[in-house]
């Protein structure tokens, strides 16, 4: 179970099937601490709301559940990296609202997709961070979007955001293992900032780990060491920090 999951779909972008009520009582009933509302950006081609989440009078930072447990509430956003250019689909007027941003390459990238270049790919995540804001690089191992290592760890030095390791994306063959593992092992020695997070768009998915564990496993890493949201204290840190840098 992921205690701190940052990376979670609601039906604000008709991705996820569940409510922000129905997450926060899944969440109390897994034995969760905060969830992360992180939808998709409007290029997706969903309608999106982010007006509501993101207003700490309407939707405050802790929720309790049906049951009377608290719940951490964030305001987050999965937007889209659209093209080598780095554009993206980040709606400017929330940049200093949410509390995270995310960002990742998805099928609707569709000159980078059909490319699956490396050298593309990295460019125009290198071109996305010149012009905005990231915290949390979502899956950046998936497989029609490969990068290069060693430059992936570099912007992520340079630029202060976390890598994440999904496990949605584990769990359904979506990552390249070998890019994976190289990032994971490359990450650890240069100290460059991991989350681990479910990517859950349904109740079996949310706050769920088993596909990354078995991945750590298989490979001799201990997840405990390495990924920022299995610390409270580290993650409030890095929470704090990087929405001081939007602001
Ligand atoms: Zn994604
Ligand atoms: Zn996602």
């Amino acid at each position: 179970m992921i205690r701190n999951d940052l990376h979670i779909h609601s039906l604000q972008s008709l991705c996820g099937i569940h409510s922000l009520m129905e997450i926060v009582n899944i969440a109390a009933d897994k034995g969760m601490n905060l969830v992360n509302i992180s939808d998709h950006g409007s290029a997706n081609g969903k309608t999106m709301v982010f007006g509501v989440i993101t207003d700490k009078s309407r939707v405050p930072p802790v929720i309790h559940s049906t049951k009377g447990v608290p719940i951490k509430v964030l305001a987050g956003i999965e937007a889209n990296i659209l093209n080598i250019d780095g554009d993206s689909d980040i709606p400017r007027d929330y940049i200093s609202k949410f509390d995270l941003v995310s960002a990742g390459f998805h099928d609707m990238a569709e000159d980078l997709l059909s490319a699956q270049s490396p050298q593309k790919n990295i460019q125009a995540l290198e071109n996305y961070l010149k012009r905005y804001p990231l915290d949390i690089f979502t899956h950046p191992n998936i497989i029609p979007f490969p990068l290069p290592t060693t430059h992936l760890i570099d912007l992520a030095l340079e630029y202060g955001f976390a890598l994440e390791i999904n496990n949605t994306n584990l769990r359904l063959g979506k990552a390249n293992l070998e890019l994976e593992l190289a990032m994971l092992n490359e990450a650890v020695a240069r100290s460059v900032r991991l989350v681990e997070n479910s990517d859950g768009h349904s109740f079996l998915e949310i706050g769920e780990n088993e596909s990354i564990l078995q991945f750590l496993q298989k490979n001799d890493i201990d997840g405990y060491s390495i990924f920022l949201n299995r610390h409270d204290d580290t993650l409030h840190k890095f929470i704090a920090e990087r929405k001081q840098i939007r602001e």
